[in-house]
């Protein structure tokens, strides 16, 4: 039997609450004979606090050594005054880093249940599946120069870089005509064509990707602006979006906004495949951070992060039917009006976080 190695990094705030619902499922999936073996570390604030660094050298090579790490949250309002480069963000920041995590996967579900949540008409949003692919690790947020100089004159000028190589846009393209291969097989791809040389560039790139590699797969070249448009006024019609890392970071808040609350959001990073195993590096979070305004009280979602384990049973393990079942299950709860606080509705009787994870626990087995 296949096992599969977990790293779970609950990290601060309702990190730890949410992942404990997460290891629930674990302990149901290996109940029914799939082999997951888990380790848990600190990270963030409360790894700061027993080594003084946002995450162990320990922590850090279990990560390398492990098929996917889960990571919950981090920060608080403790650790806002330790030094920058030991922040609790710093430990997330390195773990993408030296994981080599380049694509971003940001899925937007609406759940039936959840429609009217959305700021958005039902009809628009109902039955909403989407799938944003974000280039993590290039373009303007690191190209250099990157800079704010004084001028002779004494004014200044500021200057960011948007910088991206052949084979940055190669692998983010191959990921993305990847899922959509898996997915309703098309993918739209979103750049400035019409004003920026990357732009140019990177249609030229998915282009020569698309007609070597993946001609099956249907391509839309989309301008990043209507893209944002598109995504607001009918956005059903997309299926994997894939972009650069600015517009990524835009357009997968407006795809997130669609579906409701920060509760329900989970995410995956991935990096470079092993050639000779096919396998990615990965990490799966939720994209909320630790809601310090409700820790401790048994009142998170943990939908995010049960997502989150979901997208790993699909991208890491192999285990689509499984990842389906999960579907199957958090939308059956949400039908049944067992909701917590942030997606109940005005006036509805709001549940725990433990009764929720025991709810997709109780659908599961009603699935199976
Ligand atoms: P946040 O996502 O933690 O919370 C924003 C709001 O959403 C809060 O009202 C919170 O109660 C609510 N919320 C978030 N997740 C929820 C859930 N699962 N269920 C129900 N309600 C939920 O963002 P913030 O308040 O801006 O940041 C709080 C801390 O988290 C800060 O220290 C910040 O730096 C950190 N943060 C960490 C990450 C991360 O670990 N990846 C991401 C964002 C923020």
């Amino acid at each position: 039997m296949a096992t599969h190695k977990l790293l779970l990094l609950p990290g601060d705030g309702i990190g730890p609450e949410v992942m404990r619902e997460v290891e629930k499922l674990v302990g149901w999936f290996r109940k029914r004979g799939i082999g997951f073996e888990t380790e848990t570390d600190l990270v963030g604030g409360s790894a700061y606090d027993a080594h003084g660094k946002a995450i162990s050298e320990d922590a850090m090579v279990k990560a390398q050594d492990a098929d996917a790490v889960l990571f919950g949250a981090v920060g608080g309002a403790k650790w806002d005054s330790v030094p920058y480069a030991v922040r609790p963000e710093a430990g997330l920041l390195r773990l993408r880093k030296d994981l080599g995590l380049f694509a971003n996967l940001r899925p937007a579900i609406c759940y039936p249940a959840l429609a009217d949540a959305s700021s958005l008409k039902r009809e628009v949003v109902e039955g909403l599946d989407i799938m944003i692919v974000r280039e993590l690790t290039g373009g303007v947020y690191f190209g250099e120069p990157k800079e704010i100089v004084t001028l002779e004159d004494g004014s200044q000028r500021a200057v960011d870089t948007q910088l991206y190589t052949t084979h940055e846009v190669e692998r983010i393209a191959r990921v993305a005509f990847d899922l959509a291969k898996k997915r309703r097989n098309k993918v739209s791809s979103a750049e400035k064509f019409n004003v920026m040389k990357t732009g140019v560039f990177w249609r030229q790139v998915v282009g020569r990707v698309h007609k070597e590699e993946f001609s099956d797969v249907e391509l839309e070249n989309v301008l990043a602006d209507n893209c944002a448009m598109q995504l607001v006024r009918w956005p059903k019609q997309f299926d994997v979006i894939v972009t650069d890392n600015l517009f990524g970071d835009i357009l997968s808040d407006i795809a997130a906004m669609l579906t409701g609350s920060l509760g329900m959001l989970p995410s995956a990073s991935l990096g470079a495949e092993d050639p000779a195993t096919g396998a990615r590096k990965a990490l799966y979070e939720p994209v909320h951070g630790s809601a310090p305004d409700i820790a401790g009280k048994g009142l998170a979602n943990p939908i995010a992060m049960i997502g989150s384990f979901g997208m790993a049973l699909r991208y890491s393990f192999g285990l689509g039917e499984e990842a389906d079942m999960l579907d199957k299950a958090i939308a059956n709860v949400l039908a049944s009006g067992t909701r917590t606080k942030d997606i109940a509705g005005p006036g509805a009787n709001a549940v725990g976080t433990t009764d929720v994870g025991d709810a997709i626990v109780g659908e599961l087995e009603a699935l199976s």
